[in-house]
């Protein structure tokens, strides 16, 4: 099955991500993020950043995305956009590209900013040695730890 996003798909998933970055609450950074996730089924599932005065506890719009969908139950994401003012557009944190490994290691990227910036690439080239549950499962002690 071919999972490049569509011209079509991309330009629904940027508006998406735009609309959601107007969501954000950023009070403290005012970085704000709006992300964008397409599902097989063609739903778009929003996230924005959260950001609280305890900053540990802030989560970045793509978490909040894909929190939101699993919530959802949708697990089969094809693509994300990923929305913020900065120039060149930003790439998803360390945590967030591990976050959505989980679902979906094929998933098809696209940056972007408010001054009509693309960029395009996959979660397989921004983070290509994941963590998952393969690995989990082959270090895992067999007995006990004393
Ligand atoms: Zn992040």
């Amino acid at each position: 099955m071919d999972r490049t996003l569509s011209p079509d798909q991309v330009e629904q998933l940027v508006a998406a991500a735009e609309q959601a970055r107007e969501r954000a609450y950023a009070p403290y950074s005012r970085f704000r993020v709006g992300a964008a996730l397409l599902c097989e089924s063609g739903d778009i599932v929003r996230g924005a950043n959260v950001e609280n005065a305890s900053f540990g506890l802030c989560i970045c719009a793509e978490r909040t995305a894909v929190s939101t969908a699993v919530v959802q139950g949708r697990r089969d994401f094809i693509g994300i956009a990923i929305m913020t003012g900065s120039s060149p557009p930003s790439t998803p944190c360390g945590m967030c590209r591990q976050v959505l490994a989980e679902f979906c290691r094929d998933l098809d990227v696209v940056l972007c900013n408010d001054k009509g910036e693309r960029l395009r690439t996959t979660l397989k080239a921004l983070f290509p040695n994941n963590f998952d549950a393969r690995l989990l499962q082959d270090g895992a002690d067999t007995e006990p730890t004393p």
